[in-house]
């Protein structure tokens, strides 16, 4: 088996690593007379990061314990949105990453440890095999809150 004696950790993108929220509403009043302002190229890869999510995904990719995935699903009705998820993923994150990147509509088919995401069902979430760290949760509300928890992981 690949990664043996490793943990895996999933990634999600939209509201986890990338602003999605902003970016939408600033797609948004560039496209008014359209209901659907993400069929138009330009929403994806022009996300800003979330705050500290840049450095949370290098800090975990650091850890010698970890190995560290993105794990994100796409807007099936806008192909744009694939190529450019894997822009931003070279943009934000660097070529090294770009290999770590797995675009699917069925979470819980990708076996691991941890999956970070804001949404706790809707494409597998609820089935995935290990944990779930419901990013923007009480318990998780932000990146520093989800790196302490993984600090205190490697600390026992
Ligand atoms: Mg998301």
């Amino acid at each position: 088996m690949r990664f043996e004696g490793k943990k895996i950790v999933y990634i999600d993108m939209d509201h986890v690593l990338c602003d999605y929220e902003a970016g939408f509403n600033a797609h948004q009043t560039k496209y008014p007379e359209l209901a659907y302002p993400q069929s138009q190229p330009g929403l994806y890869i022009g996300l800003d990061p979330m705050p500290g999510a840049v450095d949370a995904f290098k800090w975990l990719s650091a850890q010698p314990e970890l190995e560290v995935f993105i794990l994100t699903s796409p807007s099936e009705k806008n192909p744009h949105c694939y190529s450019e998820k894997r822009q931003w993923v070279e943009k934000y994150l660097g070529m090294e990453t770009v290999n770590r990147l797995i675009i699917s509509p069925h979470k819980d088919l990708n076996r691991g440890d941890y999956l970070i995401d804001d949404n706790v069902a809707g494409k597998g979430q609820d089935h995935f095999e290990g944990e779930l760290i419901h990013f923007g949760s009480e318990q998780y509300p932000n990146w520093q809150s989800v790196t302490t928890y993984f600090s205190n992981l490697a600390a026992r």
